[in-house]
């Protein structure tokens, strides 16, 4: 029988998941933890990933190996001593993982099955085969090229190696420990929520979508990042539903792969602006800056949705699409500190941290992206809250400080500024003109 080795990066499921039936009949199931991969993620996301390896490994029969090092180094030895003929894979199209496999595929030979997308990067093209910058028309695109169903395929589709009976004793370690309770992790949690989403509020998904008092998106994120479930799996129950949820739903899902197939095309978007002249606009350092990013960091700007913002993220690992679009613009316009300084900040600390949604996410709030919002449009923070949290129940929820005030008050703070809370650090008047100026001086 044809032994193979299926090596786990960001597909931590078995159902839906065609690197298994391309995977023979029998294998040995790995995953490395990578510290390249590890040192940047923050404890949060760690410890999701490590619930989602337990999960996996039940799954398995309790037969993953988990091994740490590089994968360079370590999957082909591990391919060799199960004398494995092909390393099966679901295909990474970020920066790192392409170097990493490319480097892998020098000792053994992978292959790649499947992406984390709907469709892959790099397929939704323009006739002339030249890739989109913007997404509508990409959305279009995509949504004419169309993909294929959920692959059916389950625990049993293999016949999995038992780690014990394979000569890895120096390599094989443990699944750490997560340093305490959280979210729960792996496919049949993923696809809990999922249902209960659908069935709770996907009908009201396109009206409030962008209320974070309501708080009722899908919050499928943090399984997508991780695998635990496949975006296909979710499109096909979607296109059951036909409501205007259901629709809007579907085009958000198309913005990750948006963002995967842009950061596909150009790698050096990750750390860099995707619109050049952005390069030359002036930010903010040194000590007063440092000081005014340590007070955005903790919470205590003054400004309550978007300290409430930061606290949600501190907290839960999470936080409301609209209150990440509000606290990246006010770091951005409000502080005049790079883009850059806040997109490490949130993949320390976001469960759902993924450099292509997070790094053009950035993008766009600063207006050095795609379909970036005009650099004319500064987000005026109070007038954002009162609008999108019109209860004022999200800034309640994360600042007990203001918990006295009540309804949407709660963001102007008219003459009603607790002495606990502090004064806005700065005067978004003033800096919205400095921001402009700024953006001004670009040509
Ligand atoms: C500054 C900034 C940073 C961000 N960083 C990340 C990140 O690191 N990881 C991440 O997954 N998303 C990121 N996003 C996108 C978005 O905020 C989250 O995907 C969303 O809030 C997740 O919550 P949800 O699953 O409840 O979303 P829902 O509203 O239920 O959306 C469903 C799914 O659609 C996708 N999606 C929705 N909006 C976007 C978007 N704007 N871009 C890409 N995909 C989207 C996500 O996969 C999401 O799970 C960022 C957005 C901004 C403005």
């Amino acid at each position: 029988m044809t032994e193979s080795l299926v090596w786990f990066r960001r597909d931590l499921r078995v159902g839906d998941l065609p690197t298994l039936s391309a995977a023979g009949e029998r294998a040995l199931g790995l995953f490395v933890l990578d510290d390249r991969l590890l040192g940047p993620s923050g404890g949060p996301r760690r410890d999701f990933l490590y619930r989602s390896l337990s999960a996996l490994d039940e799954q398995l029969g309790g037969r993953l190996l988990v091994v740490r090092g590089d994968p360079v180094e370590v999957v082909p030895r591990i391919a060799k001593a199960i004398a494995a003929r092909e390393v099966h894979v679901s295909a990474d199209y970020g920066p790192y993982g392409r170097e990493r496999d490319a480097a892998v595929a020098e000792h053994v030979d992978l292959v790649a099955t499947g992406s984390p997308y709907a469709i892959a990067p790099g397929r939704v093209t323009k006739d002339d085969g030249s890739p989109y910058k913007v997404f509508t028309p990409w959305f279009k695109r995509w949504l004419d090229h169309g993909w294929r169903g959920p692959a059916r395929t389950g625990p049993d589709t293999l016949d999995w190696i038992d780690p014990d009976d394979v000569d890895v004793s120096t390599v094989r370690t443990v699944i750490p420990a997560p340093d305490g309770p959280g979210l729960a992790a792996g496919e049949a949690a993923a696809l809990e929520r999922w249902r209960e989403f659908c069935d709770d509020d996907l009908i009201r998904y396109e009206d409030e979508r962008d209320r974070p008092d309501l708080d009722t998106t899908s919050r499928m994120s943090v399984y997508l990042k991780f695998g635990n479930i496949h975006p296909r799996t979710m499109l096909a129950d979607l296109a059951r539903k036909r409501s205007h949820g259901a629709e809007q739903y579907r085009r958000q899902v198309a913005w990750r792969d948006f963002y995967a197939d842009i950061l596909f095309q150009r790698p050096d978007s990750a750390r860099r602006n995707y619109v050049a002249k952005f390069d030359a606009i002036r930010h903010d350092t040194g000590r007063e800056a440092d000081a005014l990013f340590a007070a955005w960091c903790e919470g205590r700007t003054g400004f309550p949705i978007v300290d409430a913002g930061m606290r949600q993220l501190a907290t839960e690992g999470w936080m409301h699409n609209r209150v990440r679009m509000i606290v990246a613009s006010f770091l951005v316009k409000d502080l005049h500190l790079p883009w850059w300084r806040g997109a490490r900040f949130f993949m320390q600390h976001l469960v759902d941290g993924d450099l292509a949604s997070n790094q053009h996410g950035w993008q766009w709030t600063a207006g050095s992206g795609t379909d970036a919002a005009p650099y004319f449009r500064v987000f005026n923070p109070i007038s954002q809250g009162e609008k999108f949290d019109p209860t004022g129940d999200y800034v309640r929820r994360w600042i007990p400080e203001l918990r006295g005030i009540g309804g949407k008050a709660v963001h102007a703070l008219k003459d009603a500024r607790p002495e606990n809370y502090p004064d806005p650090i700065v005067d978004h008047a003033e800096e919205r003109r400095e921001a402009l100026a700024r953006y001004g001086e670009l040509s």
